[in-house]
């Protein structure tokens, strides 16, 4: 099975993200790259931070 990043659409095949066409058939698991993760990851903490969240509030 094929992990495909949702975001910028690379697959991961033999433990490497690359820009690769999937091929039919093939059956996908869609996630996150890791530099996507990374990025959602900020984009969250921003939100949060612009909403005034604290964790120890
Ligand atoms: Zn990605």
């Amino acid at each position: 099975m094929l992990v495909i990043c949702c975001v910028c659409h690379k697959t991961k095949a033999h433990n490497r993200w690359a820009k690769q066409a999937a091929k039919s058939g093939a059956q996908l698991s869609h996630g996150y790259c890791p530099q996507c993760y990374r990025q959602m990851m900020e984009k969250i903490e921003n939100f949060f931070a612009m909403n005034g969240y604290r964790k120890s509030a």
